[in-house]
């Protein structure tokens, strides 16, 4: 990846590149860093870059060679150009990762009262902003953006998959972390983690990251990937009421839960012969029980635990917010059942352990989705979609 910083003050920046994992990931040319000083774009003797404000103010930064030092680290190629700026859009981890997927980035400084507003208009893809308040120049915007976008690099950071672990990747705050000594002023280090059973550590690090993410910052679980947080299965249940489910339809969601991690789906059928039929059908990828009652005390005797239900509704009545209905189920700890078709509003278990959701619909008329499926992938998605 190369990153092209243009910059009166390319001195700022020196050290950042020299030193630490930015350091290492320069010298082995993960990434690519080059300076542009727009000084050596200007037209007057004393390579003067700025000039005062129309109708008054501070300095700003001209349009002309700041244009000029784009072309010259174009050079007739493509690039995407970033302005670090109070006014654009707030920098996040989903923005890291989009500039993260270009081959050049331009990041030009401001400085002063900022830069000639023409240029903005004609040269600059996004304005970032690392947050409500304001610098003096857009050089330390500029390493956090590099920063940030180079741990995504592949082989900056040593273990890859630390960096899904931190903060923010999948939605979730990172767990806390423990050096040596293990006893320090009287506070120990969590026995967990001393144990050396890594089973019983990666249980604690997720139950960890759920409960900072849900006390510090639950509005994040909304845009979370949870799959990889739940301590225990999820299951997917189709209740028909009206006909029963067909065998293909029955694969598809089996298919469907699978693909979304979860552990099984379950098929209710009274028709004997029929039941027979579906359960050879799915093989080991679904279960067919008599009533949703059987298959909660099936999922309950294999789980060890009571589940929380999510019944997958077709009116809005008594129904919550899956937004809501994604952090309760998190919070619980417990195994997460989506109970879907016809006949899953009829079924009440112990109101304790049971939200309901209204129809999944949308687009100018309000049209809801009907078929089980095709909501059952909706909410799946809403619950457990990789971002
Ligand atoms: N007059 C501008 C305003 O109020 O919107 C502020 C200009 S600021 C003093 C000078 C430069 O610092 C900006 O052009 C920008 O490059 C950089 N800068 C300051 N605060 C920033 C922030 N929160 N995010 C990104 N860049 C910032």
């Amino acid at each position: 990846m190369i990153v092209t910083v243009i910059t009166p003050f390319p001195e700022l920046l020196g050290p950042f590149f020299s030193t630490g994992v930015i350091g290492k990931a320069v010298e082995k040319s993960l990434i690519d860093i080059r300076f542009i000083n727009p000084r050596d774009h200007s037209d007057g003797h004393y390579g003067q870059i700025d000039d005062y404000a129309y109708g008054g103010g501070g300095m700003v930064l001209m349009a002309e060679p700041l244009a000029r030092a784009v072309d010259e680290a174009k050079a007739g190629g493509q690039a995407f150009v970033v302005h670090p700026g109070p006014q654009g859009v707030v920098l996040g981890q989903h923005l890291v990762e989009s500039l993260a997927s270009k081959e050049h980035l331009v990041i030009v400084c401001g400085r002063y009262e900022g830069v000639d507003e023409r240029f903005v208009d004609k040269y600059v893809d996004l304005e970032i902003s690392i947050g409500d308040y304001v610098l003096t120049g857009g050089e330390l915007p500029a390493m956090v953006i590099i920063d940030a976008v180079a741990r995504l690099v592949p082989g900056v950071v040593g273990q890859e998959a630390a960096v899904e672990e931190d903060s923010f990747f999948r939605g979730m705050l990172d767990t806390p972390h423990y050096t040596r000594p293990s006893s320090w002023k009287g506070s120990e280090v969590p026995r967990v983690l001393t144990g050396g059973d890594h089973l019983k550590t990666s249980s604690w690090r997720r139950r960890q990251s759920v409960a900072r993410t849900l006390g510090r910052r639950p509005d994040m679980i909304a845009r979370a990937n949870i799959g990889p947080y739940l301590d225990k299965g999820v299951y997917v249940i189709l209740v028909p009421a009206r006909r029963e489910v067909t065998l293909e339809e029955a694969e598809a969601i089996a298919d469907l839960g699978a693909s979304f991690g979860c552990e099984r789906a379950i098929f209710i059928s009274t028709d004997e012969a029929f039941h027979k039929e579906l359960q050879e059908s799915l093989g080991g990828k679904g279960k067919v029980l008599r009533s949703p009652g059987r298959a909660i005390a099936w999922i309950k005797d294999r789980e060890k635990e009571d589940p929380f239900v999510i019944i997958c509704g077709s009116t809005d009545r008594g129904s919550i917010h899956w937004l809501e209905a994604k952090r309760l189920g998190l919070a619980s700890g417990r195994p997460i059942v989506f109970l879907a078709g016809e006949g899953a509003e009829s079924f009440t278990p112990d109101p304790g352990q049971q939200v309901s959701l209204g129809p999944v619909r949308g687009g100018r008329d309000d049209r809801t989705l009907s078929c089980p499926r095709d909501t059952l992938a909706v909410i799946l998605d809403r619950f457990f979609g990789r971002r």
